[in-house]
């Protein structure tokens, strides 16, 4: 079950993957990007993680807001307005008591599409956000089922942002917002949402 500390804990954790993570990401970005992917993050990540501590939250709706008010003000660069999406989608489905964890993240995938408009295969985070919404769908979500998804993005050739001006030399490198949403997924596992 989706709880005011559990979302709390999860959002800690992913905040402290991205730091500890920050020049890993970025280089990531270097290859097919302009290598600001973890500064980016890290920037935004810490934002959050001051605005969510030491202050009383009464919903989760609450925590997904401000962790979103964040992201989208402290990230920066294409991945900010896209991870404030992300979030904003996600606080609007957390309305009632109890929140389905698939919808959550299904609601922040569609709200990524709407803003990016990138579809699966296009080399972009939304290539882990989807799997990920379908495998917990299904009741399976698991280290490995997101390590795929981050994994298959390789091969792909990009058709959003800024790797996609790459063309063809997009082939064989990760894609750096697939990584950091597999972060945040891994971290959701262990903060005990689902
Ligand atoms: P910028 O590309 O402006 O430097 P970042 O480096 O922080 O921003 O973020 C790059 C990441 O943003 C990519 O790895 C990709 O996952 C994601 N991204 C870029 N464009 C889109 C899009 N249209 N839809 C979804 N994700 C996207
Ligand atoms: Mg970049």
């Amino acid at each position: 079950m989706i709880t005011v500390e559990n979302t709390i804990k999860w959002l800690n954790l992913f905040s402290d993957r991205i730091a500890d993570h920050k020049d890993y990401l970025s280089e990531l970005d270097q290859a097919i990007g302009d290598g600001d992917h973890g500064t980016n993050m890290a920037r935004g990540a810490a934002a959050m993680k001051e605005a969510l501590n030491g202050k009383a939250f009464k919903t989760v709706q609450e925590v997904l807001k401000t962790a979103a008010m964040s992201l989208l003000s402290k990230i920066g660069g294409a991945s900010g307005p896209l991870y404030g999406s992300a979030f904003i989608g996600m606080a609007k489905i957390a309305a009632g008591d109890e929140t389905d964890p698939a919808e959550l993240v299904r609601a922040g995938a569609s709200s990524i599409q709407h803003r990016g408009k990138a579809k699966p295969g296009d080399k972009t985070m939304v290539d882990v956000w989807l799997p990920v919404a379908e495998a917990l769908k299904s009741g399976k979500l698991t280290v490995d089922t997101i390590n795929q998804a981050v994994q298959s993005t390789k091969p792909m050739k990009a058709k959003k942002g800024r790797a996609s001006y790459l063309g063809d030399r997009s082939i064989g490198h990760l894609d750096p917002g697939s990584v950091s949403s597999g972060y945040l997924f891994e971290t959701m596992l262990e903060g005990g949402l689902l």
